[in-house]
């Protein structure tokens, strides 16, 4: 006996049934696409069908309001054809080439930035900052309004070597893509949490608490009916706090983010790459954080202006070598670059051919 469809909410839905027909129709079978402009680009189809998509920029969290708006445009123009990419662009997929133009020209009339699409940057993706997570360590999205002000023409117009793909992260968990992105931000804790003995004894699990430092810098403390951190051995990444929260990690006042360089998902070319250190700090400075604005910008023309055509960030610094990096970028070199975690496993000390000079 055939057993009843169950309809539940454990797992995302099977994709193909949100898929808009022209790409069912045509599945497996696209022969090549095309970057129109910025923001515009086709595929076309074996066939000879097209789908046109229209990328724009979104601030990542949106009101109800905005995404009613960008939902009547997708029922208007795209049968109700629409995606949110990873990295938050939204992107209109359009199959009737007559309603493109007038797409195009409902999106500029009412302000929405066109643009992400080829060898430029794309929207910024993001973490959720001080608006909403507890572990955060900067705010993800004023810092990346900043950040798109000052670099919106590599949006929208203007050409790099390749894409670049930016990206914040307001802890070291990296909610965002920060570890796989050309250019990115992470925020970091530099304090050793503070405990509060009474409220830990009440509130916590002293196993899981001890259970949950990934470089087992927390013991039970059985006087206090608490735990106890090796503060050699601590590497500020929060955790803790997150399963006990009388460990308190915030210290604003020595909070700041790190930027780091060169990593990628993609395998065209070359593997993909894990980013790495490119400043180690800068204090936090809302609401425009002018200081890491502009050392992004300064990697960001540095590439421009020096890179191969086609070239990663990551494939650039590997061709010039990471010396060549610093002394193009005139990034300081420190002791940060050198060493990873005091206490980390043997193989993140993987290498010792790192040689520096001036
Ligand atoms: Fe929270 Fe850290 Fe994720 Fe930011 S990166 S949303 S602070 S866990
Ligand atoms: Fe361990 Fe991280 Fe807590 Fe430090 S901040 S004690 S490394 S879990």
């Amino acid at each position: 006996m055939a057993l009843p469809t169950r309809q539940t909410d454990i797992g995302p839905p099977k994709y193909d049934q949100f898929l808009p027909p022209v790409i069912k129709k045509n599945y497996g079978k696209w022969k090549y696409h095309e970057v129109l402009s910025g923001g515009t680009m086709v595929h076309v189809a074996e066939s000879g069908d097209k789908l046109f998509t229209v990328r724009v920029a979104s601030p990542r969290i949106l009101s109800t309001e905005t995404i009613r708006e960008i939902c009547d445009m997708s029922e208007k123009y795209c049968d109700g054809y629409l995606r949110f990419t990873t990295r938050n662009n939204v992107e209109f997929l359009v199959s009737d080439q007559s309603k493109l133009d007038p797409l195009v020209a409902e999106l500029k009339a009412k302000k929405y930035s066109i643009g992400g699409i080829g060898p430029r940057i794309s929207n910024v993706v993001h973490t959720q900052g001080w608006v909403h997570c507890h572990s955060a360590c900067t705010d993800a999205s004023g810092l990346v309004k900043a950040i798109m002000d000052d670099l919106y023409e590599y949006f929208t117009t203007k050409e790099l070597p390749n894409k670049v793909r930016l990206a914040v992260a307001c802890c070291v968990n990296m909610c965002g893509a920060v570890h796989c992105s050309d250019i990115a931000v992470v925020a970091v804790h530099r304090k050793v949490p503070t405990i509060n003995h009474e409220m830990v004894s009440k509130s916590c699990e002293i196993p899981t608490t001890v259970a949950s430092c990934p470089t087992s810098a927390i013991r039970p403390n059985p006087k206090d009916k608490s735990v106890i951190i090796n503060e050699e051995k601590c590497m500020y990444c929060g955790n803790c706090f997150t399963v006990c929260p009388p460990i308190d990690i915030h210290k604003p006042e020595d909070d700041g983010v790190a930027i780091v360089v060169g990593g990628k998902i993609g395998s065209l070319r070359t593997d993909p790459k894990f980013s790495k250190l490119a400043i180690p700090f800068f204090y936090n400075e809302p609401p425009r954080w002018p200081k890491v604005v502009a050392a992004i910008r300064n990697i960001l023309v540095t590439y421009e202006k020096h890179a191969r055509k086609h070239e990663r960030v990551g494939e650039w610094i590997e061709r010039i070598g990471w010396e060549g990096f610093f002394n193009l970028t005139g990034i300081e070199f420190t002791f940060q670059h050198i060493d990873d975690f005091t206490f980390a496993r043997d193989t993140f000390r993987t290498s010792a051919a790192f040689k520096y000079s001036k």
